[in-house]
């Protein structure tokens, strides 16, 4: 059973009706239903909440946190980032959805200003498998399409991904590296582009499965945490 939180700051829902419709329960309520039970417990988490719904307790909980966030990138609280940052080290999973590449934990994790270039046309994505050996990709078609989104394009600037399995192509031309892996520290990093507030692309089931692949693939291995420090030896050093 892998523990998953799935935090969303719950904002546009609220706040307009065009998104209110597509997910009448939050983003962060379709996510939850639309991953399943099926070897996942999922809870979910809102900025509004005290400490954004991400206490020690709940994280120290947590196998796996899936984030959604845009317009509240700047109301997360810097220790609540700090939290976040600190349990990636320690070996939970992050999965950064869509407008999360410009979210404070992201780019503290990547390093770099994380931007890119977008547009809403209304246009259609085309989302390839380009490491059709990764986990990430198990059960995923050669290519799948989603008939209405945001457009991402390149240059995404992140740090060159450690595994790049997606790759999609707009309507309007531009191309993007839409799945995206690193590691960092004892941690696991996805990123998985699709996913804009006015289209209803998490109840696509392709979107789904790769997000529950995503899932099984950020879980905690179970390594032990490294030492480090001064260190004494494990064997005899030989006078020479
Ligand atoms: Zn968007």
């Amino acid at each position: 059973m892998v523990n998953v939180t799935v935090w969303n700051e719950f904002l546009h829902e609220k706040l307009h009706d065009e998104v209110r419709d597509v997910y009448p329960d939050g983003i962060h309520e379709a996510l939850k239903a639309g991953i399943g039970t099926e070897g996942f417990q999922v809870a979910t988490a809102t900025l509004d909440q005290p400490d954004h719904g991400l206490t020690a307790e709940v994280l120290a909980n947590t196998d796996v946190l899936i984030w959604w966030g845009h317009m509240g990138h700047d109301k997360v609280e810097d220790a609540i980032v700090e939290r976040v940052h600190a349990r990636v080290m320690e070996g939970m999973g992050l999965i950064v959805l869509h407008s999360g590449h410009f979210s404070k934990i992201f780019k503290k994790l990547m390093g770099t200003g994380c931007d890119l270039k977008w547009r809403e046309a209304n246009e259609k994505e085309r989302i390839w498998t380009v490491n059709p050996a990764h986990p990430i990709a198990a059960g995923i078609p050669e290519q799948f399409v989603l008939e209405r989104e945001e457009m991402y394009g390149e240059h995404f600037d992140i740090p060159a991904p450690d595994e790049l399995v997606f790759v999609s192509w707009f309507e309007g031309g531009e191309v993007f590296r839409t799945g995206c892996t690193w590691s960092r520290g004892q941690g696991k990093v996805f990123y998985f582009r699709p996913g804009h507030e006015t289209y209803p692309t998490y109840y696509n089931p392709t979107v789904l499965q790769v997000i529950r692949n995503g899932i099984r693939w950020a879980a905690p291995s179970g390594a032990a945490k490294p030492v480090r420090g001064n260190h004494q030896p494990l064997e005899e050093i030989k006078a020479k």
